[in-house]
């Protein structure tokens, strides 16, 4: 097991600069890109377990997971022994499944706010489908989200998205990308994530004409931020007294913290949901799905359209299906949770060692490192012990601090997500033996930052 990599990133090098001549920036998706940490990506050769191995041999501890859907770690025997199963039996048939259904089963028993569900192939298409869905629903245009809330790259959502649309996002006020109608970004109301207040007055001003409130139950496209205290209640309440939809996009947090997702954990009941990630066992799915009178209005049973030439991938479905059979091994998630819990709990320990100004947050597998040093507002530094629930406070962060630290572990054999806007995720792989060696890189990173 290598302790700490050579600086022999030749072949990632030479990847790169054959891939930015053929794909846009080089990447398929803007994060990979490293633009908020500067350097160059790394190009991944293979990966097993909490491992990952790039194209000179160097192997990282990660902690990416592919942005979520790994829970499992990476080539779990039996995800790998149902697709290889399914594969004997065909890669599709735009045609209706025996799993199709038991997968649909599975997610409504598991979230029983589901009562009817429908596959599609992203997270980014089962938000698009939700939102069509709750205007058609209530025959109404405006929808409510969250500042620092990523929902995919839909047009009416594109605006103060978190993840990869925080570091390219245009001119405040306008939506995050061009090529987005005015008219789409108009008819998004957004409000400040965790802000109760903020949620009771506009509805209390616009209440009758709110198709939907979409948010994420814990942030997660903003690093991971955790919901305040009464604050998914308060979206609850305010929805069912206007006859607005509520909408939890749990494409990164449905089965990653706790069974039930964040729905289950927290006891809010949303009137929809949005899965993906986990759901398709680290191939490409969504999922979006809720109360029964709500979904009959889709295609063929209603009005509203939506479709997908992929959707129910029987090599997506057969990866699911043992994921979620894996997850819901009675103790799944308690181990998950105390893995992260002495993960950061060692984080904390070496960033004070060192007097870096750090904090963390947690919510079952998933996890945000902050380096807390930043000043709010322009007035003070945001302190180590103030609990992190505002977008202001996530954009107070040393991104510098963050960008050093990153290629220290990057250097020491661990792989973070290469921006300090993306939540972290561990996987059941991640035994005491890898979060050992990412301590390890992690007090010399702690130094590096510190001499910096
Ligand atoms: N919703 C949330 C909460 C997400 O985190 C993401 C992606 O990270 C999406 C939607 C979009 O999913 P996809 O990238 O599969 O389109």
């Amino acid at each position: 097991m290598l302790m700490s990599n050579s600086v022999n990133h030749k072949e990632s090098a030479r990847l790169f600069a054959r891939a930015q001549r053929v794909i846009p920036g080089g990447v398929n998706s803007p994060v990979r890109a490293f633009r908020n940490v500067g350097g160059e990506p790394r190009f991944i050769a293979s990966a097993d377990g909490a491992w990952l191995q790039d194209a000179d041999g160097n192997r990282y501890v990660d902690y990416v997971g592919a942005f979520g859907p790994l829970i499992l770690g990476h080539r779990h025997p039996a995800v790998i022994a149902a697709l290889a199963e399914q594969l004997e039996r065909g890669l599709g048939y735009g045609a209706s499944t025996a799993a199709e259904v038991e997968l649909a089963e599975k997610i409504c028993a598991l979230m029983p706010a589901i009562e009817q569900v429908r596959l599609v192939t992203s997270g980014t298409e089962a938000a698009m489908s939700a939102i069509r869905l709750a205007r058609g629903f209530t025959g109404r245009e405006r929808i409510v989200k969250f500042e620092g809330c990523y929902h995919g790259h839909v047009d009416g959502l594109l605006v103060k998205a978190g993840s990869g649309a925080l570091t390219y996002a245009s001119t405040p006020g306008e939506p995050d990308s061009k090529g987005v109608p005015r008219g789409y970004s108009e008819l998004t109301y957004i409000l400040p994530y965790n802000d109760s207040a903020a949620v009771e007055a506009l509805f209390a001003r616009a209440g009758g004409d709110i198709a939907c409130v979409i948010v994420e139950p814990v942030a997660g496209n903003m690093n991971c931020v955790p919901p305040a205290a009464g604050f998914l209640q308060c979206l609850r309440d305010v929805c069912s007294k206007h006859d607005a939809l509520l909408i939890f996009d749990e494409v990164m947090t449905g089965f990653r913290v706790g069974l039930g997702g964040a729905q289950g954990l927290y006891g809010i009941t949303p009137d929809l949901s949005t899965l993906g990630k986990v759901i398709g066992g680290g191939l490409p799915v969504g999922a979006f799905g809720g109360r029964r009178e709500v979904m009959e209005c889709i295609a063929p049973l209603g009005p509203v359209y939506q479709a997908g030439t992929l959707s129910g991938s029987p090599l997506a479905v057969a990866a699911g299906l043992a994921m979620l059979e894996a997850v819901s091994e009675a103790g799944f998630y308690e181990r998950l949770d105390a893995r992260a819990a002495e993960l950061l709990a060692g984080l904390r320990q070496l960033a004070a060692k060192a007097g870096v100004p750090f904090t963390t947050t947690q919510v079952g597998g998933m996890f945000g490192c902050f380096f807390s040093g930043g000043a709010l507002s322009g007035e003070r530094a945001l302190g180590d012990d103030e609990p992190i629930s505002r977008f202001e406070q996530v954009m107070a962060c040393d991104a510098e601090a963050f960008r050093v630290f990153f290629h220290a572990m990057l250097k020491g054999g661990v792989y973070l997500a290469p921006s300090p806007y993306e939540a972290g995720f561990i996987s059941s792989a991640h035994s005491e033996a890898e979060i050992e060696h990412t301590l390890k890189a992690a007090a010399v990173a702690f130094e590096t930052v510190a001499q910096d």
